[in-house]
């Protein structure tokens, strides 16, 4: 029997969803036009008024949305709801620069949490289950995300918060987590934590986690499964939409299931803004159908990914998306080359390093640096400095290879980078602090 915590929607026909989705945008820009000025003066600079919007089909007529624009209308310029009828806020982790504040009604809080409760059942979670939430509480929406999902479905929850990792393994053991719900670099950090206390996999009751609010790549997922022993489940969302769970991963792990009847996909060309056909890769935009607070209207997000609806094993209907490979600005120029941080991950995974390592970007006499550190595995550090420099040199060609361009690779002692206890750092670009 396949679970799902809103079947009607989950599995709904091509056809009934598109009808649904017509019908909340038209709802929708009537309401943006009538009570956000912002958006008022957008469209009437493009000479689109709400009449013009019947379905998306028009969606194209409506102009973006950017991360400058919300930066702009800072903090209430497009709240389309009176600020009495709202009941939260929470906020971007300010990664890429200042912060963004979003608004949500109760209805809201509402459809986020039901859309993080749809991942939790997609990744096996029933009433039965203990959801030990480790991503961060407060403005950051991890964790007040996962939280509500956790309680719709019916799971005991433990808001644990990020940090403090050995009272989360205490609690994890004592109470018997079955779900674990953080960022994948913390799950990692966890794992290893537990493999040093001297607990095997087997020990814990962990079945599932549900990991996100970073990239992440198969290697790191395998890594993961295998230090936890445990089915590891993707997540995604952005505050700018609601938070977690604007996309879920099923079992089949072979891309995330959007949550379109709220939140409508779009891939565009990032140069040019053009709408490109699915099976592309290109820019995520996303339109938020029902939110009332703070609803974006063509929203880019900067995440690069390719939808595609061929047909799930899951039953799921919903479109689905890759994996996000980075931001259009976690992309690095070096030397010219467009280097993702995600592809140095793969390489590094497969050969069987840990997903720690930090990329060191720097600019001398006119020229880029680029450096990379890795940590050496534990059973490497008594090697000669011959084979360090051998094994050294084995990682630059194979980056070279990978990338275009050659890196200076540094191995260093097991354990000397810093852990992540939410969002991993991973760049260090010096370039911008000159
Ligand atoms: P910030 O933009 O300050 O990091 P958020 O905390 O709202 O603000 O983070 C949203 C962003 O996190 C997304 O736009 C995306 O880049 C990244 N993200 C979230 N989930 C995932 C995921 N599963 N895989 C890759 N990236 C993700
Ligand atoms: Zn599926």
């Amino acid at each position: 029997m396949k679970n799902y915590y809103q079947p009607e929607i989950e599995t709904m026909s091509r056809e009934d969803m598109i009808k649904l989705q017509n019908e909340k945008l038209v709802k929708q820009v009537k309401h943006v036009y009538d009570h956000v000025p912002y958006y008022r003066e957008r469209m009437d600079a493009k000479g689109v008024k709400p009449e013009d919007i019947k379905g998306i089909d028009d969606l194209h007529k409506l102009p973006f949305l950017c991360k400058d624009d919300l930066r702009d209308a800072y903090p209430y310029g497009l709240l389309a709801v009176p600020l009495s009828d709202c009941v939260r806020i929470q906020s971007t982790s300010g990664t890429t620069g200042k912060r963004v504040v979003a608004f949500y009604t109760q209805h809201d809080i509402d459809l986020w949490e039901e859309c993080c409760a749809r991942a939790i059942v997609a990744a096996g979670g029933t009433k039965d289950d203990v959801c030990q939430v480790c991503y961060g509480y407060g403005l950051f929406t991890g964790g007040p995300g996962l939280n509500g999902g956790s309680h719709k479905v019916g799971c005991l929850t433990l808001p644990m918060s990020s940090g403090n990792t050995d009272r989360q393994i205490q609690f994890m053991m004592d109470l018997g987590a079955t779900i674990l719900c953080c960022t994948p670099s913390y799950a990692a950090y966890i794992g290893e934590s537990l493999r040093d206390a001297g607990y095997k996999p087997e020990d814990n009751k962990l079945r599932a986690g549900i990991f996100g609010a970073e990239p992440w790549t198969e290697e790191m997922r395998k890594d993961i499964e295998r230090l936890l022993g445990i089915k590891a489940y993707d997540i995604y969302g952005l505050t700018e939409t609601s938070g977690p769970g604007v996309s879920f991963e099923c079992e089949e792990q072979t891309g995330m299931h959007i949550c379109e009847d709220h939140f409508y996909p779009e891939i565009i060309d990032p140069d040019t803004g053009e709408v490109l056909p699915d099976g592309s890769e290109g820019e995520l935009v996303f339109t938020s159908l029902d939110k009332e607070a703070f609803p974006l209207l063509r929203y880019r997000t900067r995440d690069i990914c390719v939808l595609s609806r061929e047909k799930c094993s899951c039953g799921r209907t919903l479109v689905k998306m890759s994996k996000p490979r980075g931001r259009t600005d976690d992309m690095l120029i070096i030397r010219g080359v467009n280097v993702f941080p995600s592809q140095i991950e793969t390489v590094l995974m497969e050969r069987g390093y840990s997903s720690n390592y930090l990329i060191i970007v720097d600019r001398v006499n006119n020229t880029d640096t680029f450096d990379i550190n890795v940590e050496m595995l534990p059973e490497q550090f008594s090697d000669t400095v011959r084979v360090i420099t051998q094994r050294e040199r084995e990682l630059t060609d194979a980056l070279r290879t990978m990338l275009g361009i050659t890196a200076k690779v540094h191995l260093v002692a097991p354990k000397s980078i810093q852990r992540s206890e939410g969002k991993a750092v991973r760049v260090l670009d010096k370039r911008k602090l000159h």
